[in-house]
């Protein structure tokens, strides 16, 4: 390990922090706005090996939040160009990128090894497929969501606080309008919290969900209840 690389970080997270960071494998489901920024600061981080899916192509209209994938062309997957990012961040990371989806066998596999995985997805479907898999396999979860100017962020830790089908809406936005820098401030705050997860540093979002609006300033958190008989977590508790 480099320990100049991060000497202003070492203060913080003590050595041995630093190596859980080192040791840690880290899956982004999700290579968009908050992926892109989530997956910068945790490689920046030292974090030793990742796992990235999307199944997309970059697209024009992504690239006001999605700065990672600016520099190649729409014929580079998302997954391949992070991969491409990550090693020109940090060249001691490893890196598996899958293009591909949740349902594919690759993705499942590969996930299955995580310490945590960050929820970096844009539609509640696919989250909640994410939120069974790491249920199943007692993944933490990193869950966040960005929309306008808001933005939200929890931690599913399996068998203690609500999961993502006890707090989801059943009805969403499809493809909203986001403002970049706003995409920016929930992925860093996801990466945090990935941060404190490994490390076991400060306090985890468990169960606490923290709701910002960029447009006001405004940052609140509340705790959230388990939902009584929600189909996707209550086998794990009662
Ligand atoms: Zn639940």
């Amino acid at each position: 390990m480099n320990a100049r690389r991060y000497s202003r970080q070492i203060p913080l997270l003590g050595e041995e922090g630093q190596q859980a960071l080192r040791s840690s494998r880290v899956g982004l489901v999700g290579l968009g706005g908050l992926g892109c920024n989530a997956l910068t600061h945790l490689a920046t981080a030292g974090v030793g090996s990742f796992v990235l899916v999307d199944h997309q192509f970059p697209e024009e209209s992504n690239l006001n939040r999605q700065f990672v994938h600016c520099l190649v062309g729409p014929s580079v997957s998302k997954a391949d160009s992070a991969a491409a990012w990550v090693a020109s961040l940090n060249p001691d990371a490893e890196v598996v990128a899958v293009t591909g989806s949740l349902e594919g066998t690759d993705a499942v596999e590969m996930l299955r090894g995580c310490d945590v995985i960050l929820d970096c997805l844009d539609n509640n479907e696919s989250r909640l497929r994410l939120n069974s898999f790491a249920l199943e396999g007692r993944i933490p979860v990193v869950h966040a969501a960005v929309q306008e100017w808001h933005g939200q962020v929890m931690v599913v830790d399996a068998g203690v606080g609500p999961c993502l089908g006890c707090i989801l809406p059943s009805h969403e936005c499809s493809s909203p309008p986001v403002i970049g820098s706003v995409a920016g401030v929930i992925g860093s705050l996801q990466a945090s919290e990935a941060i404190k997860v490994i490390t076991g540093i400060g306090e985890v979002l468990i169960g606490r969900l923290l709701s910002v609006d960029i447009s006001r300033n405004s940052y609140q958190s509340w705790d959230l209840e388990r939902k009584p008989g929600c189909p996707h977590c209550s086998s794990l508790i009662e």
